[in-house]
């Protein structure tokens, strides 16, 4: 098949400026049209665009301020900056040539059936506000404890009605001439969280995505396209006259050797570094005397966005099979969809087992790279998870990242990902305060060097140190950037790949305009949602001193809930729990003895404490930021105990959590209808670990520490997923009432449980 002669689609072509927004050129590219830089103290300028709103400008730093709160403490300021908007959308509209007429008239307005329709369009809404009323689900509220979901931040919400109201498309800047560059500073902010720069043609870019699964999806889709060209480079090589002069263009493999590329091998090609590979089109341009785009514009139409996976089965000559993509068995399930949609086939995302902390079993890994070797099967990704969805346990980067230094001596290479979805923002802990403008000297260390008051482990911040080193990113504002729904981002390392996906159609407007609708899945985007995170990191700064302490709030929460499901069953009750997260005497394999004695220290120095009690005291400290899960999701276990002795029984133990769950989530009716909220006093979610995914290592573990025999197939977990934005320990007669609620209802469940469970009943 040749793509060459006829191709596929249209395809607009990027130049990339010293700035960070992109221009699209077909026909030139126009020098020093975009760059951001300060402009006076609170704006800056965005290409020719002047005084856009400076994001770094701002910050508050009242957490108080922050969040409505769960009884609406901060209704006024709510309803305030919302009359704010609604008083500019009206203003903006009379502003706007003044001279033009007025449509709807006084008259019009003074008719009865118009007073009838708007007396019947407020009534209509108070019948949708009283179901709301009824049945929507308290997410702010201490009380829900269940699935990823919590209060949003009122800069985020007044920032999206703000948008909402204007309604710009971010698809175009035609249609978004404000939100195009507030996503552009929003995204290039995300990118300096992780400690990308955004100057270069070959550093970092990130844009919107409606989610996390688009933002996978786009990330296997433009991993695809990076290891195929090689391939497409060396067809066009091949049929293409204009590239005549850069036929002997030469790379360097993985081991060093530099080779010409149309002369390497099948398996050569499919392991050459991605920076390598996107450097090619430049490097044929200088030899060809050309523009890059102009190189790009002619090698996409070789590659597999317009020849399909089919066009490229020579590539294939020799080898041992398709590229594959190496994920942990805790992904989301957006992977094997992201195989299914990209040609792979979910086939080829090959799950690796995980270790007792629910974390990727590095030896696995290196076992299916070493099959991956010896067949000569190409692989495409490994991706690290940072923040499971189920557990919230993150992924061993650093190990990853050293393994990828190994397997490329032997010549294999394949790009990593971290899907931080769940837990890109938690990076905001660690994260030293930033501007808008940051500069290398900001990026080489943007990591603060005093942890010894943040409660996440050591290895957890090692992860989210090393996130830079990788080639794409995940990040959902609508996760653990508290944004409402829907906001996910994807982040490149090197943003050359852009050239790889981007399609215009005619719609998608005219040449030399900044533009981030252009390189993703999706069509029309919301500007509402530019705005609405670009107001929140306006506010709510992505570091140390913004989202860091909303977060540092989160983690410190999780850490005293699971303190308090370590001792929530006492002698009398008639259950056990057993947080999945074990302490760390366990965790390092340490005796038996010397466990019960960190318990003891536990129990002593933590359980029950404030936050100040804890920090006056170094070594419970050091304990405090080691406990419990690596974020903020927390899984438990009820086990029944009858007469002193521990249930044996997988089933009852699981009948016993089946219960639990039973009582503390949203019913339904036949009709659909969800039960009245109020019948909810705790709102908990839960989660099923199969053995056949989570691997023995993981099952048998959790199994053994909640007293089962056996080895069952499944066990049924509780799940919280701890978001309160506050520091509960002032409140803490209220958050002993949530325990105790908890407790009497697995004390009356067990209870039944264990009578229909044992035989002489
Ligand atoms: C939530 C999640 C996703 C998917 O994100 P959506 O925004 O729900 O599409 C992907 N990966 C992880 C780890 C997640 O937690």
């Amino acid at each position: 098949m040749s793509g060459g002669e006829a191709p596929l689609m249209e395809r607009g072509v990027l130049a990339m400026d010293e700035g960070d927004a992109l221009m699209l050129t077909r026909v030139h590219k126009k020098p020093g049209f975009v760059t951001v830089r300060r402009h006076g103290p609170r704006t800056v300028n965005v290409g020719k665009y002047s005084s856009v709103p400076d994001i770094g400008a701002a910050p508050i730093d009242e957490p108080a301020a922050w969040f409505l709160g769960p009884r609406a403490e901060n209704s006024e300021v709510l309803t305030t900056l919302t009359k704010d908007v609604l008083e500019h959308i009206g203003a903006y509209r009379r502003g706007y040539l003044p001279e033009d007429p007025i449509i709807i008239t006084p008259e019009m307005q003074a008719t009865s059936s118009y007073t009838t329709a708007v007396a019947e369009m407020s009534t209509s809404f108070k019948e949708v506000l009283g179901y709301f009323a009824e049945r929507a689900t308290p997410f702010f509220s201490l009380r829900y404890q269940a699935h990823m979901t919590g209060d949003n931040p009122m800069p985020a919400l007044a920032g999206y009605f703000l948008g909402m109201l204007h309604n710009p498309n971010n698809v175009t800047i035609q249609a978004s001439t404000t939100t195009t560059l507030l996503e552009l500073l929003a995204m290039r902010d995300l990118c300096h969280m992780v400690g990308w720069s955004t100057e270069n043609d070959d550093q970092a870019w990130s844009h919107i995505t409606a989610d996390g699964s688009i933002a996978n999806n786009e990330a296997v889709w433009t991993a695809r396209e990076v290891k195929f060209l090689p391939f497409a480079i060396v067809k066009a090589l091949q049929k293409e006259p204009s590239l005549a002069g850069a036929k002997d263009v030469e790379v360097t493999l993985t081991s060093g050797t530099k080779k010409r590329l149309d002369q390497t091998t099948n398996w050569e090609r499919f392991n050459i570094r991605r920076d390598e590979i996107l450097a090619l089109p430049g490097r044929m341009a200088a030899k060809l005397g050309k523009q890059p785009y102009e190189v790009w514009s002619v090698v996409v139409n070789y590659d597999v966005n317009a020849v399909g996976v089919w066009g490229m089965l020579d590539a294939f000559e020799g080898l041992g099979g398709a590229p594959t993509l190496f994920t942990p068995s805790t992904r989301h399930y957006s992977w094997p969809k992201a195989a299914a949609v990209n040609g792979f086939g979910t086939e080829r995302d090959v799950t690796m087992m995980v270790d007792a902390d629910g974390r990727m079993s590095i030896d696995e890994l290196t076992k299916g790279l070493d099959t991956a070797l010896s067949k000569k099967i190409p692989v495409l990704l490994v991706v690290a998870v940072n923040g499971s969805t189920e557990e919230s346990a993150i992924d061993d980067l650093t190990k990853i990242l050293a393994v990828r230094e190994d397997y490329r001596k032997k010549g294999l290479e394949f790009d990593i990902h971290v899907d931080a979805a769940w837990g890109g923002y938690f990076m905001t802990v660690v994260r030293k305060d930033f501007g808008s403008v940051v500069t290398p000297a900001d990026l080489e260390n943007p990591f603060i060097e005093d942890t010894r008051k943040v409660p996440m482990s050591d290895y957890s911040i090692e992860q989210f140190k090393a996130v830079r080193e990788v080639d794409s990113v995940t990040i959902d504002p609508h996760k653990s950037g508290y944004i409402q729904y829907t906001a996910g981002s994807i982040l490149y390392r090197n943003k050359e790949v852009l050239n790889l996906v981007t399609f215009t159609g005619a719609y998608i407007g005219a040449a030399t305009e900044p533009t981030v609708g252009m390189f993703g899945l999706e069509g029309s985007k919301a500007g509402a949602t530019a705005a609405s995170v670009f107001f929140a990191h306006r506010c709510i700064r992505p570091s140390e001193r913004g989202y860091g302490r909303i977060l540092t709030f989160a983690l410190q929460n999780t850490r005293r809930l699971y303190t308090d499901l370590l001792f929530l069953s006492r002698p009398e009750d008639s259950f056990v729990c057993t947080p999945l997260p074990r302490i760390p005497a366990e965790r390092s394999g340490a005796s038996a003895a010397e466990q019960e004695k960190q318990l003891a220290f536990i129990k002593e120095t933590i359980w029950g404490k404030t936050i100040e009690e804890i920090e006056a005291n170094p070594e419970a400290l050091a304990l405090f930021r080691e406990l419990g899960p690596d974020q903020n999701i927390l899984d438990y276990g009820f086990n029944p105990r009858v007469d002193g002795k521990v249930n044996t029984d997988p089933e009852a133990y699981n009948q016993l959590m089946q219960g639990v769950y039973d009582a503390f989530h949203i019913h339904y009716d036949k009709e659909g209808l969800a039960d009245n909220i109020h019948n909810y006093k705790l709102l908990l979610s839960y989660t099923i670990f199969k053995r056949h995914e989570y691997g023995d290592a993981f099952m048998d573990t959790f199994a053994k520490r909640l007293g089962l025999e056996g080895r069952p197939e499944e066990l049924y977990c509780l799940r919280s997923v701890i978001m309160d934005p506050y520091a509960l320990n002032l409140n803490s007669a209220f958050t002993q009432q949530l325990v105790d609620i908890l407790r009497d209802k697995v004390n009356e469940l067990a209870r039944r449980t264990s009578r229909s469970a044992s035989p002489s009943a």
